[in-house]
């Protein structure tokens, strides 16, 4: 495909307002406040949203925290019956709400939709879980007794989330902390406050029929936070807040962590990534181009998942990196609103300047650098559009290292598997990984204790684009915390082991004697 540069020329702020309005946000909420939103389709601003005091936040806190003690009562099918409203909702609005993910963001239409698509995935699946947050019975030494452990509700659930997944991040925390018996509290990205005002009013709009319905939803169950990042701290450092889920880089994250460890309170940390995959000899190279070209460039390159770096087998170094730069040098750019474009612009300037950072590093280091360049849409001076980069360097060094949230895709190569594996895992983070290869010993190596040390590991796929069915999350410097499926619900609750005694004496365990 040839190069996109065509301008976007319809008027997005006017565009912006007539789905803001659609969606139930009221006009006043985003047109006569004090922080100013752009989107980086044109940089031109299309919102300015009132922003929540320190002192209204800490009322909404309180709010929630009154909240979570009448929610938790409620039995976990009928708070799970609210969430089914919810995504019902959210089917409803599904194309208004992808299209303001666009705009907001700069995603191309199926991945505007696709955010939407996730978060009605996540509704489902904490409706099933409302009747499935089971505990075990587990075998007692004692006669006549039960020992056991039951799930309770925890709290309120602080949830602050990144600008590059403004509403499913929040989707995924606030679909199981609702059906867990918690409230929530949302401090959503300070670049990103227009989807999360329609998300909330879309909330609103379930809760409502929720209560119609003659559903019990207290008021103050679901607070937004809109501001910056010191109404993050607040929430961070609120004692009435037991659970901070906390997604966006490791530089908040390692401000975040200590602050709610000083307290005591749980963490559930989703940080930077640098994620990588290994093109091995046998990998079936026009499906590995696919799955590297969508997970390296696709969301320009702005993923938590996105692929950084990728180690290519000498053997088929010279038949395939030749293709991918050819994928790179004729990827359409340009406004994601264009059927055809597949890379939208970074978000602003500061992701503009970090990528031409990183790139003039690694040409220090004598990497080969391909595309990078800034690209001139029309009518978007003020935006930040750039060519995918290739770049094709000889070690694993500087910016190598790091995750700059931009298309760059270091390219590396090697001959050894074992010598791979160990330079897949010498970096700080540990998100998300991939093996391309029909070699069945190397799949499961790389799958296996010795192999990526992630906390996604995938075979002939790339490294981004999960699923809500499995838990979400990586380690080291990704932060350790698991969001989303499998059992990831049990961090949003309490677990307390019971024991009951059903006879008429009263042994004690480990044989101990007190007879008074
Ligand atoms: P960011 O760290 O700049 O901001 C994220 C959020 O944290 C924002 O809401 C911000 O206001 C808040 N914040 C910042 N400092 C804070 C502090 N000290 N206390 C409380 N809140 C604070 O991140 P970003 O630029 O919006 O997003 C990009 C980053 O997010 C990338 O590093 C990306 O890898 C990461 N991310 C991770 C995941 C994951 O699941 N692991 C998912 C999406 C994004």
């Amino acid at each position: 495909a040839a190069p996109q540069t065509q301008a976007h020329t319809a008027d997005l702020a006017t565009e912006a307002d007539r789905l803001l309005t659609g969606l139930g946000v009221s006009r006043a909420s985003y047109t006569e406040g004090t922080l100013a939103v752009q989107t980086p389709i044109t940089g031109k601003i299309v919102g300015k949203v009132r922003e929540v005091s320190a002192a209204d936040a800490a009322v909404l806190i309180a709010k929630a925290h009154a909240a979570f003690q009448v929610w938790r009562l409620v039995p976990a099918p009928k708070r799970g019956e609210l969430v089914r409203l919810f995504g019902e909702e959210l089917r409803a609005n599904k194309q208004a709400l992808g299209r303001l993910v666009s705009i907001e963001v700069g995603k191309i239409a199926s991945e505007g939709l696709g955010e939407v698509q996730e978060m009605i995935d996540i509704c489902d699946f904490a409706v099933g879980l409302s009747r499935q947050l089971y505990g075990l019975t587990i075998a007692t030494e004692r006669g006549e007794h039960r020992m056991m452990e039951s799930w309770h509700p925890l709290g309120v659930t602080g949830i602050i989330s990144a600008f590059n997944f403004p509403v499913a991040v929040w989707a995924w925390n606030a679909a199981l902390a609702l059906v867990c018996g918690n409230s929530i509290v949302w401090k959503p990205s300070e670049k990103t406050p227009l989807t999360a005002l329609a998300t909330q009013a879309l909330f609103d709009r379930a809760l409502t029929r929720f209560t119609k319905e003659g559903g019990r939803a207290p008021a103050g169950l679901a607070a937004l936070l809109i501001g910056g990042r010191d109404l993050g701290e607040l929430l961070v450092d609120h004692a009435k807040v037991p659970l901070v889920s906390a997604t966006g880089s490791t530089a908040m994250g390692r401000a975040v962590g200590p602050r709610l460890a000083k307290r005591f309170a749980r963490a559930i940390l989703e940080l930077g990534g640098n994620n990588a995959a290994i093109v091995a000899p046998t990998a079936d190279l026009d499906l590995t181009l696919r799955g590297v070209a969508f997970a390296a460039m696709g969301t320009a390159g702005q993923r938590c998942t996105t692929l950084r770096r990728l180690f290519v087998h000498e053997s088929v170094y010279d038949s395939f990196v030749p293709r991918l730069k050819r994928a790179y040098a004729s990827v359409a750019v340009g406004s994601p609103l264009e059927a055809g474009t597949l890379v939208g612009p970074l978000i602003d300037g500061a992701a503009y300047r970090a990528m031409q950072g990183a790139l003039e590093a690694a040409k220090a280091a004598g990497a080969a650098i391909h595309g990078g360049e800034r690209i001139a849409v029309e009518g978007a001076a003020d935006a930040h559009y750039v060519r995918p980069a290739l770049v094709e360097i000889a070690a694993q060094t500087g910016p190598v290292e790091q995750e700059t949230f931009a298309p760059i895709l270091y390219v590396m190569k090697y001959s050894d598997l074992d010598a791979v594996l160990e330079l897949h895992n010498a970096v700080p983070q540990g998100l998300s990984s991939s093996i391309f290869t029909n070699d069945l010993r190397e799949a499961e190596t790389f799958l296996s204790a010795r192999g990526s040390d992630c906390g996604i590991a995938n075979v002939n796929i790339g490294p981004s684009g999960a699923e809500i069915g499995g838990a979400f999350g990586g380690e080291k410097e990704t932060g350790g915390g698991r969001e989303s499926g499998s059992d990831a619900w049990k961090a949003y609750m309490r677990r307390a082991t019971n024991t009951i005694n059903y006879g008429r004496t009263l042994p004690l365990a480990q044989g101990v004697k007190f007879d008074v």
